[in-house]
């Protein structure tokens, strides 16, 4: 069980995610409620898994508390999980089932006790299983453009060096076995981490590169940083600005909007700005970190004919005009969270005139690009 949930966890957010990725992915959908009522069968389960990984169990009297990472081995969780993944990974789920036995994990909880975890994930396959999960190969496959890719977050999870060629990190990084599988022939990347923004960027006719500063970064700022990526920017080989924003569920609101406006100032007309925008829990449209951004861009002297991605867009169609109204030609990105749209947001999505591209950065779950026109 152990094994096939961490092999979820690669089909659901990509190569070399863990465990805690997956929970984290699940937290931040809230997938499931809160509390999860226990029979005693699942206590055992769970115990098990506790034990083994050196976990707290993440039970109190009676419910299933979401909060401990062990709560992934749970029917209810998992289910929920595979509700938003493609038949095709639900299928590779299930026949994991037939090589593992998903329904009575205990044999397998005490096989990883006293089993090194290459061995664990290498249960001989039977012909017909290998069969089935066959990579899939390029030809045939429709040709993908991710437009999200954070190529530096792949290396660091495949325990890759920075130098690391992107063409040899995919090749690691292997096929995903998912009838959404397409020919990756152009990507950008985005380097939004001071550590990893690219030393000299060069020009390749497949990988871009934008650089920019997470919002979650802001804490750990320093002026210097922005004297470099003034600098990087000014590369001809640097084709956009991001990942940039506000991310209300970090603290630091202020110094957030003080950096943002910073960067904004130092945006190129030429050069798209990717954005990243997140509200507080209880805002689910992403509202007020959308009004703020807009202040803050126009404070900036952002142009009106500036590119937006807007890259993780969960607004209704209310807040997807009010952007459009001040930046028209912007292009919204979905990701993972549509699971949990709820109608409004679904509106806004099935508004977005074109859906001609499917990315699928390992930095985004579950990722969806969808352009909007700029005449739109
Ligand atoms: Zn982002
Ligand atoms: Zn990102």
């Amino acid at each position: 069980m152990v094994t096939a949930i961490e092999d979820l966890a690669r089909q659901i957010l990509g190569a070399g995610a863990t465990w805690t990725e997956l929970h984290q992915f699940v937290l931040r959908n809230s997938l499931v409620p809160k509390d999860i009522p226990l029979r005693g069968s699942c206590q055992g389960h769970i115990s098990q898994l506790c034990q083994m990984k050196g976990w707290p169990l993440p039970l109190n009297a009676t419910n299933l508390s979401l909060e401990r990472p062990a709560c992934l081995i749970h029917w209810r969780v998992l289910a929920s999980l595979l509700n938003v993944t493609s038949e095709m990974v639900r299928i590779h789920f299930h026949n994991l089932g037939t090589i593992l036995p998903l329904a009575s994990p205990s044999p397998v909880v005490q096989a990883t006790q006293s089993s090194e975890p290459s061995e664990m994930r290498t249960p001989p396959p039977s012909p017909s299983v290998q069969q089935r999960h066959k990579p899939p190969t390029l030809e045939g496959l429709p040709r993908g453009f991710d437009t999200h890719f954070h190529s530096d977050r792949m290396r660091s999870r495949l325990h890759l060096d920075a130098a690391t060629p992107l063409d040899e990190v995919l090749n690691q990084a292997g096929q995903p076995l998912d009838e959404s599988s397409f020919d990756l022939v152009r990507a950008v990347q985005v380097f939004c981490d001071p550590p990893t923004w690219p030393q000299d960027p060069t020009f390749h006719p497949c990988w871009k590169i934008a650089v920019g500063l997470h919002p979650k970064h802001v804490s750990s700022y320093r002026s210097n940083q922005l004297i470099k990526l003034k600098s990087l920017l000014s590369s001809p080989d640097v084709i956009a600005l991001g990942e940039v924003g506000l991310d209300f569920t970090a603290g630091n609101w202020e110094q957030q909007g003080k950096v943002l406006e910073k960067l904004f100032k130092m945006a190129d007309i030429n050069k798209p700005i990717i954005l990243h925008l997140r509200g507080t829990a209880k805002d689910r449209y992403q509202r007020a970190p959308l009004e703020e951004c807009i202040n803050i861009a126009h404070a900036a002297g952002i142009q009106p004919n500036q590119k937006f991605h807007l890259h993780c867009f969960s607004g209704s169609c209310k807040e997807m005009a009010l952007w459009t109204k001040n930046f028209p030609e912007t292009w919204f990105g979905y990701t993972g969270m549509v699971a949990s749209f709820d109608e409004h947001q679904l509106s806004a999505l099935r508004a977005v005139p074109e859906c001609e591209t499917v990315c699928a950065g390992n930095g985004c779950p579950l990722p969806m690009a969808s352009p909007r026109s700029p005449r739109d």
